[in-house]
């Protein structure tokens, strides 16, 4: 009789093979099954020199029974029915202590109710960053479940698993139930406002600037050699640098200006607003892709207005400066978010951990998150704007972000994204704000009251009849 897998996979995708392949390889065998059969077959033919690792099973009794007790069964599977389908499948074959963790990417309130629904046997929801390369070779892993089951999974978790840059293992356990998956929608909600603030940049160097993409490409290389080194700007560089391989000449310049999306930058911009927890930046970026899918209307507004921009006068240092603030200040925001929902769900989410698992693996890997990481370790709790080291960044860098918006906004070239985390920096260093105006017009239409800065009592202003 072959020995026993450690571990079980179900759904041989595209991430499901490649994490499947990873976990071989570090050493774990593996038993796996997929909906449709051939996959399960095609999947162990070409899996080369890991073969040996690999248990193909042809039902989901087969995959039980070939993986050692207690259980641990990984789904990769569309988020939604699919999972939900998988686990009542599960359900009559599996023993109370097997483990099922659902590794796709599913709304942490599915997480959550599959948590408390009492199933009949243990159950986690982990998010994976990386895509397929992420995947085969080291995602980002956030896991959500109780502590008891990550300390059993985390030995295979942080074995296939990318390495930040000092050794460590980026897969870390945020808390319980669908606390995994809550972070991991807010990595993709920063991803969305990672790349926006990118193409804006990029808008302003070919619109007001009037570069080439192959003058771009460089500009973008240089900065990943500074402080603004990250994955997404690494591409960034790649993408303006690349050739038509059809025509010839910037393939960037060919590609439809309309961006996709799975929807979850949007998933991050609602519980965001269900936590009123404010994300400018992030629910500026999700407008921007939402505007760009309407390219009729574009061309209608482009007809009806007249072509804009004109050029604007912007240095490329002040380019580069903005971008450091407004990564700053997106990523404030998307902390404090995590630290309103840390409280509204009771997780213990270890805000210093999760800046750290965010260092390699996934796509919004960068140096600046090793300086977040040490600045959450210093006050968890406090906004990365006021931490002394982001403040000394964002004393340099906020000038420039004011002049790049300004010379956008006097130009007409819409930057959604980087005006709205200059917004609110300008609203978050304000100590007398206008709000009380608001209160006054609440208290003149419906009676709302207010409260007075001397703290006399005056329960209405002199318009209340
Ligand atoms: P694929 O479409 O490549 O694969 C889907 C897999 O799920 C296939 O094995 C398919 O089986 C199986 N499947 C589909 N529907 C069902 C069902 N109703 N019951 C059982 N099995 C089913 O998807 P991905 O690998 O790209 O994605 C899987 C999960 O990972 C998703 O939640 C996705 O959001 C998430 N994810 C994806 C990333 C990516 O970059 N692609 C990154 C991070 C997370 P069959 O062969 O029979 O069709």
């Amino acid at each position: 009789m072959a020995m026993k897998a450690n571990v079980g996979l179900i759904g041989l995708g595209t991430m499901g093979a490649a994490l499947a392949l990873n976990i071989a390889e570090k050493g774990f065998p593996i038993a796996v099954w997929n909906r449709t059969t051939s996959v399960i077959h095609a999947f162990k033919a070409g899996a080369g020199d890991l073969a040996a690792q690999i248990t193909p099973a042809e039902t989901l009794a087969d995959l039980v029974a070939a993986i050692a007790a207690p259980r641990a069964i990984i789904l990769m599977v569309p988020a939604g029915p699919a999972v939900d389908d998988m686990l009542a499948a599960l359900s009559p074959i599996l023993d109370a202590d097997d483990l099922v963790i659902d590794a796709g990417n599913a709304n942490f309130h599915d997480t959550n109710r599959r948590s408390a629904q009492g199933l009949p046997f243990r159950f986690m929801g982990i998010g994976v960053s990386g895509g397929e390369e992420g995947a085969r070779h080291g995602p980002a892993i956030m896991a959500g479940g109780t502590a008891q089951d990550w300390a059993r999974m985390a030995p295979v978790f942080h074995a296939i698993a990318a390495r930040a840059e000092d050794g460590t293992p980026c897969a870390d356990h945020m808390g319980e139930a669908g606390a995994g998956h809550f972070v991991k929608a807010v990595h993709n909600g920063i991803e969305y406002a990672d790349m926006q603030m990118i193409a804006e940049t990029y808008g302003v160097m070919r619109d007001s600037l009037g570069m080439s993409a192959p003058k771009i490409a460089p500009v973008f290389a240089r900065w990943n050699e500074g402080t603004l080194r990250s994955y997404l700007v690494e591409i960034s560089a790649a993408v303006a640098a690349a050739t038509d391989p059809v025509k010839g000449g910037p393939l960037l310049d060919m590609i439809v200006d309309a961006a996709g999306q799975k929807g979850t930058g949007r998933w991050t911009a609602i519980e965001a607003q269900n936590l009123a927890a404010p994300i400018p930046v992030i629910e500026a970026a999700v407008m921007a892709r939402n505007v760009s899918s309407r390219r009729g209307e574009r061309a209608e507004g482009e007809a009806l207005y007249g072509p804009a921009p004109q050029r604007a006068e912007v240095s490329l240092e002040d380019l580069e400066h903005a971008l450091i603030a407004g990564k700053i200040l997106c990523y404030a925001q998307g902390f404090a978010m995590m630290t309103a929902a840390a409280k509204d769900f009771g997780w213990a989410l270890d805000m210093p951990a999760i800046a750290r698992v965010w260092r390699a693996g996934c796509i919004i890997r960068s140096a600046m998150l090793n300086d977040m990481a040490t600045a959450l370790a210093e006050d968890p709790a406090r906004n990365l704007m006021l931490a002394p080291f982001f403040a000394a960044h964002l004393r340099r860098s906020v000038p420039a972000l004011r002049r790049v918006v300004a010379a956008g906004a006097l130009s007409g070239l819409g930057l959604p994204a980087l005006s709205s985390g200059l917004a609110w920096f300008d609203l978050m260093r304000t100590a007398r704000g206008t709000a009380n105006m608001i209160q006054g017009q609440r208290d003149f239409f419906g009676l709302h009251g207010f409260q007075r800065l001397d703290g006399l009592d005056q329960p209405h202003g002199p318009w209340a009849h």
